[in-house]
């Protein structure tokens, strides 16, 4: 018997989706890491994903906020005495920052998620390191702008997979 995709019903397939088993052509069928799905498969998955309150936001950029300001005057701080090795400290305090931010914020947020959260929580380690940045800046001193852009970075990418759920090693 011959299958016929279920929005093209005039192409032939033997490709189903792996949630609904309904027949889908190559043009519908998205590849996911558990298998081909229809795309009305994935958009339902999106919306059970998209969870978010509107608080969410305020309380992910918040706590994002505040936690970078102290990773970011702590990396400062450390750099005054590092020398040489403020090259590693840097990215050690970074990474270890992103980890524990990243760990905090998604407790905060209960597993409620969202793109746009993840977004708007991670654009908190930006603000977060803001004062510290701007300070250097209208002083005039450069060198130390180089832990706060390594600790950026790090940290930005490190929080939004996090959150996001994808791990990196
Ligand atoms: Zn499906
Ligand atoms: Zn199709």
């Amino acid at each position: 018997m011959t299958t016929y995709c279920k929005n093209h019903p005039q192409i032939e397939t033997s490709l189903r989706c792996n949630r609904c088993d309904e027949p889908m052509c190559t043009k519908c069928s998205v590849h996911t890491p558990t298998g081909y799905r229809c795309k009305d498969c994935i958009n339902t998955q999106k919306k059970i994903f998209d969870t978010a309150e509107w608080y969410d936001y305020v309380i992910g950029l918040v706590t994002a906020t505040v936690l970078s300001l102290i990773a970011s005057n702590i990396i400062n701080a450390i750099s005054l005495f590092a020398g040489f090795f403020m090259w590693f400290v840097a990215i050690a305090i970074a990474g270890g920052a992103a980890t524990l931010i990243g760990k905090i914020t998604h407790r905060f947020l209960r597993g409620r998620r969202s793109k746009n959260l993840f977004i708007i929580s991670t654009s908190g380690i930006v603000l977060g390191a803001l004062p510290v940045i701007l300070t250097f800046l209208f002083t005039g001193s450069f060198y130390p702008l180089i832990w706060q852009g390594i600790y950026l970075f790090v940290a930005v990418p490190a929080v939004f997979y996090s959150l996001s759920g994808f791990r990196i090693k």
